[in-house]
């Protein structure tokens, strides 16, 4: 991956290696041997950091832009002088600054994601506040219904930051997490728990086949029951009062697979791989009271990547979806059970 080229005391090529050949767009079979740098390369950057590290400058750093076919490939490029045999050469190292590029924007987009969805809730608030204080005197009514509008932004924006920290954590990788055999029938019962209220309250029928004979699966309690509980609370949320929601399990060869049905709206084809980016929400309008952050699905997603497992869903608009996460089976199952 490392671009490595020496050069000699006049600039000429005396060893270039593949990767350094790749990101200078150049022929990997050219013979390069002996060839001024300047005539092969047309990086004028390029060619000014060699002048002038030979000419004692010290080491030369810079970020140039390559192109190479369609795209143009970011490399950090680094020059050094040094003494060998009597006489100054050249050392290039070339590293591809591609994915740091691509990490860095997507950190970028995140933060500028986190600000907008913050900004939309505070500046209801600061709207319902400032009617609130024109009408508190004249309309007490209308004062009552803008405070209910702000405690319910409120109870929003502690949402948000809730399910951010959530994501947080998700990302946060292997290292935090406390493997070990993992009951999914202990999950889902932990989780319906919570959601037993929720799907009465919208006469939602759940129905749960027993899955205790199914082995236990490699992961972490926590995680696996914050995925249970976000594919079950979005299930009973994208499904209409009196329809049905159904959890169970089944084993899938190495892996032991977490299914989440229901028959509301479901997702559109081509909204199914954006369900699982952040934020991402399939049409706002469809939302239903207080509404989601579009975080969920991703938490879900990291959390189940962490876990060695997989994700997949299948649906057809208005008839439902269908969530499956699969974890692999615990390594002493055999043991267990
Ligand atoms: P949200 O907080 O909006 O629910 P998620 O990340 O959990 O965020 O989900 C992303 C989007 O995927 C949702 O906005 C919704 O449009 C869609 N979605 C998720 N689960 C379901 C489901 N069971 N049925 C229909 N649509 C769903």
């Amino acid at each position: 991956r490392y671009g490595v080229v020496m050069l000699s005391g006049t600039s000429e090529i005396v060893l270039i290696n593949p990767a350094a050949r790749r990101l200078l767009s150049l022929a990997s079979e050219s013979d390069l041997h002996g060839r001024p740098l300047a005539e092969v390369v047309r990086i004028p950057e390029l060619n000014q950091a060699t002048s002038a590290a030979l000419a004692g400058d010290g080491t030369q750093k810079l970020h140039i832009e390559i192109p190479s076919g369609e795209v143009v490939r970011p490399v950090y490029a680094r020059v050094d002088r040094f003494m060998a045999g009597g006489e100054y050469s050249l050392l290039m190292g070339l590293r591809d600054e591609t994915d740091a590029q691509r990490v860095e924007e997507m950190r970028r987009e995140f933060i500028a994601n986190i600000s907008h969805e913050l900004k939309t809730p505070l500046a209801a608030i600061k709207g319902y506040a400032e009617t609130v204080e024109l009408a508190i005197k004249d309309d007490p009514d209308a004062a009552f219904h803008f405070m209910q509008q702000i405690h319910s932004q409120c109870l929003r924006l502690e949402k948000l930051i809730a399910d951010m920290m959530q994501l947080a954590r998700a990302q946060a990788g292997i290292s935090q997490l406390k493997l070990g055999p993992v009951s999914l029938a202990d999950v889902i019962e932990e989780s319906l728990k919570s959601y037993h209220p929720v799907a009465d309250a919208k006469q939602i029928q759940l129905i749960v086949p027993p899955c205790e004979d199914l082995p236990k699966v490699h992961a972490d309690a926590e995680a696996t029951l914050i995925i249970a509980s976000n594919l079950i609370g979005n299930a009973i949320h994208y499904t209409p009062q009196g329809g049905v929601v159904r959890v169970h399990c089944r084993s899938a060869g190495k892996f032991v697979a977490l299914v989440v049905e229901d028959n509301g709206v479901g997702i559109p084809k081509s909204e199914q791989k954006r369900i699982f980016e952040r934020f991402y929400r399939v049409e706002k309008s469809r939302d239903t009271g207080v509404g989601g952050t579009g975080i969920g699905l991703s938490i879900v997603k990291n959390l189940t990547m962490t876990l060695g497992g997989e994700v997949r869903v299948s649906s057809k608009p208005g008839e439902g979806a269908k969530f499956e996460v699969l974890l692999p089976v615990s390594r002493d199952a055999l043991n267990v059970r």
